[in-house]
C-alpha cells in the first residue's frame, strides 16, 4: 500500500462492514469522519542552540463519548492520513471493548530513536501546550497515551505541564494515561496492551472450529509465532506467550535485522541483547538475518506484527507462511493484503481488537485520578479479614491447622495490579466472545468484519441516545 493511502485502507474495511448494517447513511457518515484535527508547527531549540521546527499533530475523530482518547507517537512517518487513521481506530477500539471513549490520535513527525532526552522534553512540553491553547486536551476533552516512539516519560511531562498551567483543576493528572507510577499512573498499564494481546489470541486458540478453519489443533502451547517489533507491545506479547502460553518464539523482527530459531529462543535473553548492544546481530543460537523483513514470511502458525502500519499489503501477502495474524500493532495488514490473506486462508485477529488492552487500563487509570483514590484501598484489607475469618472457621470446623505459607497465600488481600489485571483478562475474553457471536450469527466473511460491524453499531446506537443532532 502507498504511504498516505491508511486512512483509505481503515475505511474500506469500515464500509464493508457498514454495508452489512442497517444504520442510515447521514449516520454512518457521521461515524466514519474525522470530527476535528489540529495541525500544528511550533519552534523548538536544539541541544546546539540551533531552533527547529517541528511539525505535529492532534486528530479527535468521534465525539460521541467524552474524552476522546489516543496514543501520542514520535515517528519520522506521521503524516495527517495517518494520525487520522489512527484516531478513527481507536473510537472502533473503545467501542469493542466498552470503555466510554471517543478517538483521537496525536503524531510528532520526529525520529524516535535519534532524539537526546533534553530535546524530547521541550518537544514534549510544547507540544502539551499547544494542544492547551486550542483546547485539544484535559480530563473531560481529550486524554493521551503512550504509543510508537513515547512512553511512561513523555507522558509525564505532559502531566506535569498540564497541571501547572491548569493550576485549578480538581484533576489534572487525569488530563494523560500512562503516567509513571509517581505521577498517579496505575500498576499494569505498561504491560496492558501486549498482555492483552495475549489473552486475545489465547481466547482465539481455544476455540477449537475457529482453529480447525485455520489448520492448527487448539491451544497456545508448542505454537511458533514470528514477532515483528520489541517495543513495549511486541515485547510483553511474546513475553507473555512464551511464559504463559508456552508458545515457541521463531521470530524476532527489528529496524536493525531479524533473528530466526524454528526451535525458539528466550525472549528475555534477546531483549537483554538488544539493550546492552544495540542490536539484535550477534545473539547466540538464532539465525541473523540482515534483511529483517523477509522474516515475515518465514514458516510460523502466527505472525505477530507490533510495530507500524502497512506491512502486510497485496506485495507480500501471498507470500506470508502463518496461520493467523495476529494485528498488535495499528494497522498492520492493509485492506488489500489482508484480502489476498484470507483468499489463502489465513485467518487476520483484527487490530480494534487484539490490542485494545492498552486503552482499557488507560480507562481505570483515568477513573482511578478523578476517583483520587487507588482501587485497592478501599477493599484491600476488607477482603483479607473476610479470608482470614474464613480460614479460622474452617481451622476450628476441621481441627485442623493451614501452614502459615499456605495461610498466607490464602488470606492476603487483593492488590491494585491483580484487580487491572483481572479486568482487562475479563474483558478481552468478553469483548472475543461478542465479536464471534456477531460472526458466526451474521454470517459474516471474517472478525474484522465483525469486529468493526459491532463497533459501528455501538457508536451509531451512543449517537442516536445522546441526541447530539441539531
Ligand atoms: N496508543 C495506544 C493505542 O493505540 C493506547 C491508547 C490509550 O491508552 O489511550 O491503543
Amino acid at each position: 500500500m502507498a504511504r498516505g493511502k491508511f486512512f483509505q485502507s481503515v475505511s474500506r474495511y469500515f464500509d464493508r462492514a457498514a454495508a452489512q448494517s442497517a444504520v442510515t447513511a447521514g449516520m454512518l457518515r457521521q461515524v466514519k469522519t474525522c470530527n476535528a484535527v489540529y495541525r500544528m508547527r511550533f519552534p523548538v531549540r536544539e541541544d546546539n542552540g540551533h531552533i527547529t521546527v517541528v511539525e505535529a499533530f492532534r486528530a479527535e475523530h468521534s465525539f460521541h463519548r467524552l474524552p476522546t482518547k489516543g496514543g501520542i507517537r514520535f515517528s519520522r512517518r506521521v503524516s495527517l492520513d495517518e494520525t487520522i487513521a489512527l484516531a478513527a481506530l481507536m473510537s472502533y477500539k473503545c467501542a469493542i471493548v466498552g470503555v466510554p471513549f471517543g478517538g483521537a490520535k496525536g503524531g510528532i513527525v520526529l525520529d524516535p530513536s535519534k532524539l537526546s532526552s533534553g530535546f524530547r522534553e521541550r518537544v514534549t512540553r510544547r507540544y502539551t501546550a499547544e494542544l492547551i491553547r486550542k483546547n485539544f486536551i484535559g480530563p473531560d476533552i481529550d486524554v493521551p497515551a503512550p504509543d510508537y516512539g513515547t512512553g511512561e516519560r513523555e507522558m509525564g511531562w505532559i502531566a506535569d505541564t498540564y497541571k501547572n498551567l491548569r493550576m485549578n483543576e480538581p484533576h489534572p493528572y487525569a488530563c494523560v494515561t500512562g503516567k509513571p507510577l509517581g505521577m498517579q499512573g496505575i500498576p499494569g498499564r505498561k504491560q496492558a496492551t501486549g498482555l492483552g494481546v495475549y489473552y486475545g489470541i489465547r481466547t482465539f486458540m481455544e476455540q477449537a472450529d475457529d482453529m480447525k478453519a485455520v489448520g492448527l489443533t487448539p491451544g497456545i502451547a508448542g505454537k511458533r509465532v514470528i514477532v515483528q517489533g520489541l517495543g513495549n507491545v511486541g515485547y510483553h506479547a511474546a513475553h507473555y506467550l512464551q511464559c504463559d502460553g508456552k508458545a515457541v518464539i521463531a521470530g524476532i523482527i527489528e529496524r536493525e535485522g531479524a533473528l530466526y530459531a524454528p526451535d525458539g529462543m528466550d525472549v528475555e535473553s534477546v531483549n537483554r541483547h538488544r539493550l546492552d548492544t544495540g542490536s539484535l546481530e550477534g545473539f547466540p543460537g538464532a539465525e541473523y538475518i540482515k534483511e529483517g523483513h523477509s522474516v515475515l514470511e518465514k514458516d510460523c502458525d502466527v505472525l505477530l506484527p507490533a510495530a507500524l502500519e502497512e506491512q502486510i499489503t497485496a506485495e507480500n501477502a501471498g507470500r506470508i507462511q502463518a496461520r493467523i495474524v495476529a494485528e498488535a500493532a495499528n494497522g498492520p495488514v492493509g485492506f488489500d493484503g489482508e484480502a489476498i490473506l484470507s483468499q489463502r486462508g489465513i485467518c487476520t485477529l483484527p487490530d480494534l481488537y487484539l490490542n485494545a488492552g492498552g486503552v482499557t487500563v488507560s480507562y481505570f487509570e483515568w477513573l482511578k485520578n478523578r476517583a483520587g483514590v487507588s482501587f485497592d484501598r478501599m477493599f484491600s484489607r476488607h477482603e483479607e479479614l473476610t479470608k482470614i475469618s474464613l480460614v479460622e472457621t474452617i481451622e476450628s470446623m476441621t481441627g485442623r491447622s493451614v501452614s502459615p505459607p499456605v495461610r498466607r497465600q490464602l488470606v492476603h488481600g487483593v492488590s491494585e495490579e491483580d484487580m487491572v489485571v483481572a479486568a482487562l483478562e475479563q474483558t478481552m475474553i468478553q469483548s472475543f466472545h461478542q465479536i464471534r457471536e456477531r460472526w458466526k450469527s451474521r454470517k459474516l466473511h471474517d472478525l474484522r468484519t465483525a469486529a468493526f460491524l459491532l463497533s459501528i453499531e455501538r457508536i451509531a446506537e451512543s449517537y442516536e441516545q445522546h441526541g447530539i443532532f441539531p
